[in-house]
């Protein structure tokens, strides 16, 4: 059975370079490479952290080899990438160190949460997913918007205190004797992250050394999640760039509003009610049009069919309405705003109006239904040839 492999992220959280020896090198097809092979490495000591506590493997190189993925097997790290190494040579690697600092400052933060929630309201950590966006907590029980913005203060507290963060792998008989956060029964041996004064919890991955290196702590939403509460955060960097964001969209609204950048709500408010009041005022409008366009219309008279491009879709019912009170027979009215696709009603208080509708949809590649008293449309087609449709269907 082979040796496992000297875990140094273990040792020093910040080990950015490192040196290692060759053991084993495998190739294997690949079909996500264009070349269409990686290769599987092992060493004698790696600073590369596979997956693990819900953090993301490292990326980074080995030699000139980028390393694309990094996986544990009994002790064992494997390293997936793009180049072969000659086994028995020393080889230098690199983490991605920006990105392994950002996911270990979220992690670090994601304890910290999970530390101050679990003491103060008793809900536990039972779902994280680091994503490339925000990171998302999920706990067991919910929490006010008040509760929220008070765990949000505590952990930033927790930044601004600097505390140095522990990891230690007490003996079976310690470990029985500590209270620590799990979220499952583990066996083996048991790491144990302690944040003096906020959290303790078994976990493998690396974390920062202070809590002053997390910059920050950011709760930017939260919602109700199968009975309990998913929390979405950023620190650090990851949150000045959302501060950003945020502050050039609000500057932005601000300018088309005309109003400061902490009035944009009450501007917002003011435009829809002025919105809301100017539709009112144009339905008006438009049904004081309609009703004197109808006005034109011969009292009495059988039936009439109109091609009215000012009339919009939603006023065809109003304007035939208003048709069928002067007419003894069908009522047919058609509008564009392209002359080529119309929108119909036909309507008449005496007449079933569906077979003509029926017989248009049929020769005017139409669509539409409706009652014996009322039918709504839409046709394609030349408007005299529509017109002398509906006027020899009458005849
Ligand atoms: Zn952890």
């Amino acid at each position: 059975m082979s040796e496992s492999t000297i875990q140094l992220y273990n040792q020093d959280s910040h080990l950015k370079t490192f040196k290692g020896v060759v053991l084993t090198c495998i190739e294997q097809t690949d079909e996500t490479l264009a070349s269409g092979r990686s290769y599987i490495v092992t060493l004698d000591a790696t600073a590369f952290f596979p997956e693990g506590g819900g953090q993301p493997s490292d990326k980074g190189t080995l030699e000139d080899a980028m390393v694309l993925d990094v996986k544990e097997d009994d002790g064992i790290i494997y390293h997936t990438v793009t180049a072969p190494l000659t086994v028995g040579s020393t080889v230098t690697g690199h983490i991605d160190w920006d990105r392994r600092f950002d996911l270990m400052q979220h992690h670090t933060a994601e304890h910290i949460i999970s530390g101050i929630i679990h003491n103060s309201y008793g809900w536990d950590n039972v779902g994280f997913h680091m994503g490339s966006d925000a990171i998302t907590v999920d706990f067991n029980g919910s929490l006010s918007e008040e509760e929220i913005r008070i765990v949000e203060r505590k952990a930033n507290q927790a930044v601004y205190e600097n505390i140095p963060i522990m990891a230690t792998v007490p003996d079976p008989e310690e470990l029985k004797t500590l209270n620590y956060r799990s979220k499952k029964e583990l066996t083996g041996d048991i790491r144990i992250v302690t944040i003096p004064g906020y959290d303790s919890c078994a976990c493998c991955a690396p974390h920062v050394a202070l809590t002053g290196e997390i910059g920050g702590i950011k709760i930017i939403s939260s919602q109700k999640y199968k009975g309990g509460v998913r929390i979405s955060m950023l620190c650090g960097t990851r949150a000045l760039l959302d501060y950003n964001k945020k502050e050039k969209s609000v500057t932005e609204i601000s300018v088309l509003l005309s109003a400061k950048p902490d009035e944009v709500k009450d501007a917002v408010k003011t435009l829809k009610a002025e919105n809301l009041s100017l539709k009112g005022q144009l339905v008006n409008l438009q049904n004081q049009i309609l009703t004197y366009k109808a006005a034109f219309i011969t009292e009495g008279s059988r039936d009439i069919c109109i091609f009215d491009n000012e009339i919009g879709p939603n006023s065809l019912r109003t304007y035939g309405n208003l048709l069928i009170e002067r007419i003894t027979g069908i009522c047919s009215i058609f509008t564009s705003t392209d002359g080529k696709e119309y929108k119909y009603l036909l309507a008449s208080k005496v007449l079933d109006v569906r077979p003509l509708g029926k017989s248009l949809n049929e020769t005017f590649n139409g669509k539409g239904g409706g009652s014996k008293e009322m039918v709504q449309g839409t046709v394609t087609g030349d408007a005299d040839i529509i017109k002398k449709f509906i006027t020899d269907f009458q005849i």
